[in-house]
């Protein structure tokens, strides 16, 4: 089983990452040194989790170890709603590159396809707590991304959580230089994402999947929201195969080709996270876990409904 993916670059992505969201900066540099140190060659980061220092710094430290080197390892970062504005795309991306004290990056994704109102505010809300919108479009932002590339600061650029037709709009925008080369989007057995994933593969679009535990850890989970890690079905393929369902959960994306990345800062977990090279679920076990999906979004990122591009309106 292929430990990559290859992009429509060339390059190729490492099938299984480090998350980085909701991890403190006072562990997210431990972390990654634990990571890199059980083999993970492919870190994923935003500006918008606000450590990317920490990041950096744990990416450095390995360096400096000599325990890797720069070009094996893929750094993906991604561009804040709040900085969608053409004149704005260059200078987040120098900021992150900064951060992370990296010249560049491997590939570089709009986080979002909706723009919000710049300034200092990550999440600028209304009186209805819904976020403001700018006026951009992110065919606009593309552009800028693609001068990215041009500017040697990225290597590729993609996209995350765009739906069809906005995957659309930019294949079939007129001038488009290069295109994405990958979707990160939410995935896992409750959100099975076929149809996206089949139509961005069709396209030679790479598919990165987030949230690939159910992200138990987000701010705003329910108790009565589905629980993967404790789901019993998930459970019995994990034991008939004597791994974990972290592993299996992992594991599932791995074998529809999709780049999967896990969070943790627990060595642990971190190294039991990359331990999926070692089993292989049947086709049957696939299907059975393709038959859990319900549709069930842990980042719904409901304060954007309204949003002209929020994208989670269309079936997918
Ligand atoms: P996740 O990876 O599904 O789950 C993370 C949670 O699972 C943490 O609470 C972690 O705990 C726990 N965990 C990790 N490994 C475990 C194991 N082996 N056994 C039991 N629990 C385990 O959640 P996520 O952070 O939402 O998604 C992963 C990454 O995807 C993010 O970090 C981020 O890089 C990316 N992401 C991108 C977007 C986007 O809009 N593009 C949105 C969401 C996420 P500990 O850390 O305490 O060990």
């Amino acid at each position: 089983m292929a430990t990559s993916v290859k992009l429509n670059t060339g390059a190729d992505m490492p099938i299984v990452g480090l998350g980085t969201w909701k991890s403190p900066p006072g562990k997210v540099a431990e972390a990654v040194k634990a990571a890199i140190a059980a083999g993970y060659r492919h870190i994923d980061g935003a500006a918008v989790y606000n450590n990317e220092m920490e990041v950096g710094e744990g990416i450095q430290a390995k360096i400096k170890d000599g325990v890797v080197k720069r070009e094996e390892l893929f750094v993906v970062s991604k561009l804040w709603c709040t900085f969608h504005e053409k004149a704005l795309v260059k200078g987040a991306c120098q900021k992150t590159l900064s951060d992370l004290k990296l010249d560049y990056l491997d590939l570089y994704l709009i986080h979002w396809p909706m723009g919000f109102k710049s300034g200092p505010d990550q999440f600028p809300l209304d009186s209805e707590g819904l976020t403001i919108g700018d006026d951009t479009n992110f065919l606009d932002t593309w552009e800028a991304m693609e001068e990215l590339v041009d500017a040697g600061l990225v290597k590729a650029i993609g996209i995350s959580n765009f739906n069809r037709e906005q995957i659309e709009a930019i294949l079939n925008k007129p001038g488009l230089k290069y295109k994405p080369a990958n979707n990160q989007i939410e995935c896992h057995p409750y959100l099975t994402q076929e149809k996206l994933i089949n139509y961005c593969q069709s396209k030679g679009i790479t598919v990165t999947a987030y949230s690939p535990l159910g992200s138990p850890d987000r701010p705003w989970a329910k108790p009565e929201d589905p629980s993967l890690l404790d789901d019993p079905k998930i459970k019995a393929i994990a034991e008939k195969h004597k791994k974990t369902s972290a592993q299996v959960l992992i594991r599932f994306h791995i074998q529809r080709n999709v780049i999967v990345i896990p969070k943790s800062i627990t060595p642990q977990r971190i190294q039991e996270n990359f331990q999926v090279f070692d089993f292989e679920l049947s086709q049957e076990d696939m299907k059975t876990i393709l038959s859990f999906n319900k549709n069930f979004r842990a980042c719904p990122m409901h304060w954007g409904v309204k949003h002209k591009d929020y994208p989670f309106h269309a079936e997918y």
